[in-house]
Parts: structure tokens; C-alpha cells; sequence
């Protein structure tokens, strides 16, 4: 069985992402040779509970006499100061430790509160991601950014917890609807545009196949790349102080794209792969010269379900200057100077930003 392991140094150690296919009872297996549990908790998206519970609650159970379970609804609204309590709640009365390890199976959502949970129950307590959306893998498992929602804004409460390892099983992307595949493509073009272009070939898989037969060993490489760059990026800069901003290329636009919507109308991958092409454009327009736009053939794989007449610039250019992480007065964009060669601009212009959205209501 072949799997790559990609070494993540942080502050509090290294830690292993381990990624293949069908690996998921081995490694289980080999980590408890290491550290026997004597109790474990799982942290569990209620669809992966459904789809591959059998699996994982087995192969957990080989390895320890009490296994504790706690099931999370699926979407954003379980990312809630109240489902954190809970979690939390349900850790300590069910006796957590100190060394008690949390496994926590699911996409981004699952992720990003059970991993808060971990940080902040006896002030943090074991943490093992085991992702299960491709933006999951790719990108939230990476990192140790965790939070909750808060009535103010999206992930306002968290903290940068790293976890002890992430077991990526790329078998579990199979039962994953297209629209979550398309989800995490984005942060792959991502990757490509900042980074590494050849992503940008490997990326076509998606023109060929439907997602879920897309082959294994390819998934395996694809998603392994897109972590090593992640990898590289957050242990340069573990809390978000320089480098690490340049994995929010597209983001501007899209977080405020999707306060424009409500969170519903549309996904989070969908306003990145309008962000980026608004990136692109707003670069052409302070100065790069960028050639083709390597971006633009993957418009055909995305499906809208927002239109040009619910969105007004004045609104977008509004989300983006209140933006609630803004540290200064003009709105900062990660720009391209070349493909693959990105920079932070400070842009005044509210002219040539507004420009730059024509691209993305044109998209839609
Ligand atoms: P993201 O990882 O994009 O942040 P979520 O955590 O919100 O996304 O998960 C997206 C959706 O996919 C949720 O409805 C979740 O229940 C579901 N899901 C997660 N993993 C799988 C899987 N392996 N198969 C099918 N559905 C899944
Ligand atoms: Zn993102």
C-alpha cells in the first residue's frame, strides 16, 4: 500500500500527515503499537458517521477498551459557541485526560470545532484529524487554525492548536457529493496559482472523470502536493504574521462574496475560484502583466447557484473594507506578480477594485 507522509514542524513539534489509500486501519494500528488508549474520544461528521462509521469505530475499537462518540450535524451552524460547550461538556464528563487522544473525522466544519474543542478542554488535550472533504485534506487539517463562529463573524473564537498527526484516507473522498469535490478544487488552484503550476495539469483529472472514480494513486500525489506547500507555508509562519497570508489568495473576494450571500447561495469553494479570478484581474490591473489565465478553463466545472442581479458591488467593496481581521484602513490583497510569485498590495482605488468584480458578477 503505498502512502506519503509529509513532516509538519510547528512550535509544539512535528507532526506527520499520512496520506494514501486504504490506510486508514494500518496506521490506526501502528500508532497504538506506540501508545496504547486506554479511553479515546471520536469526534464524528454525522454523514461520515452514516457513510463510514463501521469503519473507523472498528478499527478505533481494536485498539482501545472505551471508545466515547459524539456525533456533529453537518453544516456551519455546529461551529457554534453552544456545540463547542457541548463537545466540550461531553469531553470532561465523559472523563478526559490530559493524555486523553480526540480523533476528530470530517470535513472542514467537523475539523475546525472538534479540534477547538481538543485545544481548549484541560487547556488541550491529544488532537488527530482524520479529514474526510478534499478541502478537508488539503487545506483546514493543515495548520492548527481551530475556532468556532461567533453572531459577529465567522471563526472569531479559536486558537492555533496543532494537532499530533493527520491521517488522510483518500478512500473516504469516494462517497463525497461533486459539489464538496468542487469545493476543494478551488484551494487546489489555489496552491497552483501561488506555488507550484504543475497542479494546474494535474487539476484537469476533474475534466476527465467524475470525481469519485478518479484514480487513487493520482488523488494520493495531487493531494499530496497541495499539503507540502501548505506544509512549507505554516511552518515558516505558524501564526499568520507573513508569508502564511499568501494562502488566502482569492480570499478578500471571496469572504466578501460569501457574506453577500449569507453563507448559502454559495460555498466557500465556489467564492475562492471567483476571488482568485478576481485577484488575477485586480493584479493585471496594479501593474502585472500575468499571461493567459491559467484559472479560467476550470470555470466550466463550477455551477452557481447565485445571480449578477443579487450581488452589488458597493455591497462587496463594503464587506471587504469592515472585513473584522483588517489590521489597517485599506483593504489588503494577496496579488500575483508573476503566476506562481505572489505579493501583498495595499490597494486605495476603490476604482480598480470594483473593476476588477466585474470579472466575477461576469461569471455568473
Ligand atoms: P468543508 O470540509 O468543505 O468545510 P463540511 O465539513 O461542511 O465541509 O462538509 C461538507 C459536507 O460533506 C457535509 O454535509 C458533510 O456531512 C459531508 N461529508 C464530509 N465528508 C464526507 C464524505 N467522506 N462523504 C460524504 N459526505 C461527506
Ligand atoms: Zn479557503
Amino acid at each position: 500500500m503505498s502512502r506519503k507522509i509529509i513532516n509538519v514542524e510547528s512550535n509544539s513539534g512535528t507532526y506527520e500527515v499520512i496520506i494514501g489509500s486504504g490506510i486508514f486501519d494500518e496506521e490506526i494500528g501502528r500508532m497504538a503499537q506506540k501508545s496504547k488508549f486506554d479511553s479515546l474520544f471520536l469526534v464524528i461528521d454525522e454523514n461520515v458517521h452514516t457513510l463510514h462509521g463501521d469503519r473507523i469505530i472498528t478499527a478505533l475499537k481494536k485498539h482501545t477498551p472505551e471508545l466515547h462518540l459524539i456525533r456533529v450535524p453537518q453544516g456551519e451552524s455546529s461551529k457554534s459557541i453552544s456545540f463547542w460547550e457541548k463537545t466540550v461538556g461531553f469531553l470532561l464528563n465523559n472523563g478526559v485526560r490530559r493524555n486523553t487522544p480526540v480523533f476528530v473525522a470530517g470535513g472542514g466544519v467537523t475539523g475546525d470545532l472538534g479540534g477547538f474543542a481538543a485545544a481548549t478542554a484541560l487547556r488541550g488535550v491529544p488532537l488527530y484529524h482524520i479529514p474526510t472533504t478534499l478541502l478537508a485534506m488539503v487545506d483546514s487539517s493543515i495548520g492548527g487554525k481551530t475556532g468556532i463562529n461567533h453572531e459577529m463573524g465567522k471563526n472569531l473564537i479559536g486558537a492555533f492548536y496543532q494537532p499530533e498527526r493527520v491521517i488522510t484516507d483518500v478512500e473516504f473522498l469516494k462517497t463525497l457529493p461533486s459539489a464538496e469535490w468542487i469545493n476543494g478544487l478551488s484551494e487546489i488552484l489555489k496552491y497552483a496559482a501561488i506555488r507550484d503550476k504543475t497542479i494546474f495539469s494535474d487539476a484537469e483529472i476533474f475534466f476527465d472523470e467524475v470525481p469519485a472514480a478518479i484514480d487513487n494513486l493520482k488523488l494520493t500525489d495531487l493531494i499530496s502536493k497541495c499539503v507540502s506547500i501548505k506544509a512549507d507555508i505554516v511552518q515558516q509562519d505558524e501564526f499568520e504574521g507573513g508569508v502564511r497570508a499568501f494562502l488566502n489568495f482569492g480570499h478578500t473576494f471571496a469572504h466578501a462574496l460569501e457574506r453577500a450571500c449569507d453563507y448559502e447561495k454559495l460555498s466557500h469553494g465556489e467564492a475562492v475560484f471567483l476571488g482568485m479570478l478576481a485577484a488575477v484581474k485586480l493584479s493585471n490591473l496594479t501593474g502585472s502583466g500575468l499571461s493567459e489565465n491559467h484559472l479560467q478553463k476550470f470555470s466550466s466545472l463550477y455551477h452557481y447557484r447565485v445571480s449578477k442581479e443579487e450581488l452589488s458591488y458597493e455591497e462587496l467593496i463594503h464587506n471587504m473594507a469592515s472585513d473584522k481581521k483588517k489590521t489597517d484602513r485599506f483593504i489588503r490583497f494577496v496579488l500575483l506578480n508573476e503566476w506562481q510569485h505572489p505579493v501583498l498590495k495595499t490597494v486605495k482605488d476603490k476604482a480598480l477594485v470594483r473593476e476588477a468584480l466585474t470579472v466575477v458578477l461576469n461569471e455568473l
